[in-house]
């Protein structure tokens, strides 16, 4: 394995690091020529695969024509995305707008900023407090990082922004207990991509479409690691009943390149007058050209019938795997974003070398939590290379 030792990065990154060169399809080479089947996808990122030449032919055919423009103009790829956005988002709400924004974390700053706004806008102030679940992540900026109630992501950075809460993941009476009108938003995650992948159940989703509702508080869906195919559904918020004021995405949306989109209401759109928020490369043609195009493939229904079907594959040998495995308690997870969860005296160290050993043979995972081994492939694995990853975490579990 080709690893580079103290790279020149934060330190908040592993001293030792696979250097990696290339990729093609679901697999990547690393510099020293040995090849990876990639169960990661760059942390759900390479929904498409690796060394897509449609994606290399419409970003190179954009950079010629128009790298960047600030958001005091429109482009056509960007009206074309965020107008293809607000078709496929339509079963789930009838998005009006999109803020589009670089990264996860943007998203969800730009979504409760708008839902304090809101809230400020029909209440007056001192409505602005935000409701979390118990495990969740929203990112490392200080409004989505003060939404995460993970201490261990947030407590050398206090004192977080105020008006923060939470309550303990699908637990509809914690949640109808805490909501009132002084609430701008709840944020949630349909599985807890970072936080052990447990995910929502319908009862808790139609609690929290019911709860939001009643005290008028914006209800956040944060997709940014569920949507777009990654559950075997195109949004994570049908597959619970979710019904969100505000959804986002990001992870998957520009096929590897910096892009987030915030869908807004018209009700909170309508609030909104220029200079309110904004980014400087936020939604630039060349990401939004991109987005378009895999945004109109994965939601192609004969796509998605793909993954659906790879979903249920995968959900079944990893099902068997856990009868098989007596050191894995459980399958968590759902569609192409599952884990399993291990047991050991030191489940964070028994991952570590279990991902560690699966890189060896050539097979890369991820971790969720500390005790959870992740996978969440490109959406375009294959049967036999869904089942060779499978034959190899199996022989390095106990
Ligand atoms: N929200 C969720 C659910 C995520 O999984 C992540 C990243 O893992 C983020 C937000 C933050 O995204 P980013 O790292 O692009 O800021």
């Amino acid at each position: 394995m080709s690893t580079v030792h103290n790279p020149p990065f934060a330190k908040n990154y592993s001293v030792e690091m696979l250097q990696v060169d290339h990729g093609r399809g679901v697999e990547l080479w690393d510099a020293g020529g040995k090849r990876y089947l990639d169960l990661g996808a760059g942390i759900a990122v390479n929904a498409l695969g690796y060394g897509r030449k449609d994606l290399a032919r419409i970003a190179s055919r954009q950079m010629r024509k128009l790298i960047h423009i600030s958001n005091l103009y429109a482009t056509a790829p960007s009206i074309e995305c965020a107008s293809t956005l607000i078709r496929v988002t339509s079963d789930i709400n009838s998005f009006a707008a999109v803020q589009f924004g670089n990264s996860g974390t943007e998203a969800n700053e730009a979504a409760l900023k708008y839902a304090r706004l809101y809230a400020r806008a029909k209440r007056g102030p001192g409505h602005h407090k935000i409701l979390a679940l118990g495990n969740g992540f929203h990112g490392r900026t200080m409004g989505a990082l003060s939404a995460t109630p993970t201490k261990k992501y947030s407590e050398p950075f206090e004192p977080l922004v105020p008006g923060m809460d939470s309550v303990p993941f699908n637990d509809p009476d914690a949640l109808e207990a805490a909501v009132d009108e002084s609430f701008a938003a709840v944020i949630v995650e349909v599985v807890q991509g970072e936080g052990g992948l447990r995910v929502m159940e319908p009862g808790f989703a139609e609690r929290l479409n019911e709860v939001c509702a009643k005290h008028d508080v914006i209800l956040i869906a944060d997709e940014i690691q569920t949507g777009l195919g990654r559950t075997g559904r195109l949004f994570g918020s049908s597959l619970v009943g979710l019904s969100p004021d505000i959804m986002n995405f990001s992870k998957p949306l520009a096929g590897g390149l910096p892009l987030s989109a915030t869908m807004i209401p018209a009700k909170v759109n309508d609030l909104l007058h220029p200079g309110d928020h904004g980014t400087t490369f936020g939604g630039g043609p060349v990401t939004t050209a991109v987005a378009n195009h895999v945004v109109k493939t994965i939601s192609d229904p004969a796509f998605m019938a793909r993954v659906a079907e790879r979903s249920m594959q995968f959900t079944g040998l990893l099902d068997e795997l856990v009868t098989a495995k007596s050191e894995i308690a459980e399958r968590r997870g759902v569609g192409m974003l599952q884990g399993l969860v291990v047991e050991a005296d030191d489940p964070k160290a028994r991952v570590a070398a279990i991902m560690a050993a699966c890189a060896e043979k050539g097979v890369l995972l991820l971790r969720s939590s500390s005790n959870v081994v992740r996978m969440a492939p490109p959406l375009i694995l294959g049967q036999t290379d869904l089942e060779r990853g499978i034959e190899v975490l199996a022989s390095v579990m106990e």
